[in-house]
């Protein structure tokens, strides 16, 4: 059954749909978003683990378009817990009357561009099809948990957890042998709301990750008044910072040439001040082995100084990538958890694990459990898309244009697909940077750009092939100019078996894309191809 004509669809209704929906309504289309969930929220709805929460700072996160909805919200910590970010999504979408316009529990199977009528053809898990003009991917970067691939884990008799997608109704772990199976930014957060309340926790560690204090606790009232007071100045500083963390005070010093000293003065300032406020420190930080080496060392001596058992604390120092190569994780009391009776690190990286139906067993040792945990992570920024069988020009599927790697141009469109936009897509900051700064940014162009074709009575927007292999080049140019290829990351597609090794994200910063795409559209959309299909 073919649903009435839309000018726009959206896909997702997380922060990124939720803000396209209320754009592209501004500009008086017909739009409908589709969503696989039951509810709004994307991320903040699915992630309901225990202990999680914000990693960035709470009053930096939030919708800055709207001076109403600014004055509506609080946050209650520095780093708010998941079921505030939740409701806050929730109220925007109330407050702004968006549900009437998103389908729930409809997952879409795949868009096909129907080069004739120019329009998108998107096919739903029910077998409805409905039609657009344009078509947004606002998919998410870390929507798709990684699949569950050890051996035997179909075979486990015990409870079964993954963090990505958490039971509603909370978990009773009190007095069970508790086994969690990775330690990234997930896992370290619920790793450290359980170990108090469980009986005992075994957690089982490929690659240990770097992790800072957040210093979390109940939101200063003095600092929700600046935050209300300057909210629009910070945002702008935020727009043009390279991470989009007002926090992260950027300075122009190298480590390398500053006192050792002196750098562990600003290391200790910044670990005091927790977070991601390590970000921008010093200009070699993510560019030389050496500058990267002097924090790593800091850091070192810190876990070495919280965690008692000079072993554990061995292993749980990272020694296979740089700092900030992969995504540092933000804790409250992570390195502490190890100083707990009932809590035992398993370092798995030289004997790779096999469920069975008692527990784990890693080497010649078995540990038995009654729960299993898994935070694995995610099929990062390609992974939802990869998901959808994505059709343009010839049939062409995206997925097989993709098939060494994602190849975009300014992350927002891809050539060859016409009028599908992707929010916050490979070849864009996005994971890189506080993320509602980007997805405002990619929104707002993508709005704009729609508006303006209206203007022209255009209807037909495309990458050129040429400008997309220009983008391509530079986004791995910007990378090859860092350490970040040299870590085994998502960032790099790593984690996922199969997945090419390319690494996704554009490096340079926020403020310098943002000026990059503002050029582009001041030069009439440079790169792109614009036409009307009536004049064809
Ligand atoms: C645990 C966790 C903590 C995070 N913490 C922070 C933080 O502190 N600061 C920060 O800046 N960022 C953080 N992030 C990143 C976070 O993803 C973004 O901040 C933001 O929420 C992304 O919004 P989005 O709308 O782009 O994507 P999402 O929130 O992922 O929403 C995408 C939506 O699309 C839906 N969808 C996907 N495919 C389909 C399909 N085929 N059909 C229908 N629906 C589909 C999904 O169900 C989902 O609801 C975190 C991410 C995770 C996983």
């Amino acid at each position: 059954m073919t649903q009435p004509e839309y000018e726009a669809i959206i896909i997702g209704a997380g922060m990124s749909g939720l803000y396209q929906l209320h754009r592209l309504r501004q500009l008086g289309m017909k739009v409908l978003v589709l969503e696989a969930a039951t509810g709004v929220g994307g991320t903040w709805y699915w992630n309901r683990y225990p202990g999680a929460r914000f990693d960035s700072e709470s009053y930096s996160y939030g919708y800055s378009w709207s001076p109403e909805l600014l004055q509506d919200w609080d946050w209650s910590e520095h780093f708010a817990p998941q079921p505030e970010t939740e409701r806050y999504l929730n109220h925007v979408a109330d407050r702004f009357d968006l549900r009437r316009d998103i389908r729930f529990e409809t997952r879409v199977t795949s868009a096909v561009f129907d080069e004739a009528a120019h329009r998108w053809l998107v096919t739903t898990n029910t077998g409805e099809q409905i039609s657009a003009r344009y078509c947004v991917m606002a998919t998410g970067c870390l929507s798709v948990p990684k699949a569950i691939d050890i051996p035997g884990a179909d075979t486990f008799r015990g409870e079964v957890y993954r963090t990505s997608d958490w039971p509603r109704e909370g978990v009773d772990f009190r007095g069970k042998r508790v086994g969690v199976v990775g330690t990234g930014s997930s896992a370290v957060q619920t790793i450290t709301e359980i170990a108090p309340h469980v009986g005992s926790l075994h957690i089982f560690q490929r690659t240990p990750s770097f992790s800072i204090p957040a210093h979390n606790g109940p939101a200063n009232p003095d600092v929700v008044r600046d935050w209300r007071a300057n909210r629009e100045s910070r945002r702008q500083a935020e727009r043009d910072h390279p991470i989009g963390i007002v926090a992260a005070v950027v300075t122009e010093k190298l480590a390398m040439e500053t006192p050792a000293e002196e750098r562990n003065r600003e290391y200790e300032q910044r670990w005091a001040k927790g977070g991601f406020a390590i970000g921008g420190v010093y200009m070699d930080f993510l560019v030389t082995k050496e500058a990267n080496d002097t924090f790593v060392d800091f850091l070192a001596e810190k876990v070495r100084g919280i965690v008692k058992d000079p072993e554990t604390a061995e292993k749980l120092i990272p020694r296979t990538y740089p700092v900030g190569s992969k995504r540092i994780c933000v804790d409250t009391g992570y390195f502490e958890v190890f100083n707990r009776d009932n809590v035992t690190l398993v370092d798995v990286s030289r004997t790779p694990i096999t469920v069975t139906p008692q527990g784990v067993k890693a080497g010649e040792a078995e540990y038995e459990v009654d729960c299993l945990v898994y935070a694995l992570g995610f099929d990062a920024m390609t992974g939802a898309l990869d998901r959808i069988d994505i059709r343009g020009r010839g049939g062409i599927a995206l997925k097989d244009k993709w098939g060494a790697g994602p190849r975009t141009y300014l992350g927002l469109m891809v050539a060859g697909f016409p009028n599908l936009f992707v929010v916050t897509g490979p070849g864009s900051p996005s994971v890189l940077s506080n993320m509602v700064v980007s997805i405002e940014q990619h929104v707002d162009w993508i709005s704009d750009c729609i508006a303006t074709m209206g203007e022209r009575q255009m209807d037909v927007i495309e990458a050129t092939e040429a400008a997309e292999e220009m983008w391509v080049a530079h986004v791995n140019e910007v990378a090859g100019m860092t350490l970040y290829p040299q870590a085994a990351s998502w960032y790099m597609g790593a984690n996922v078996p199969g997945k090419p090794r390319i690494f996704m994200p554009y490096a340079a910063g926020v403020g310098v894309y943002r000026q990059l795409c503002n050029d582009v559209v001041a030069k009439g959309y440079e790169g792109f191809a614009m036409s009307s299909s009536a004049r064809r």
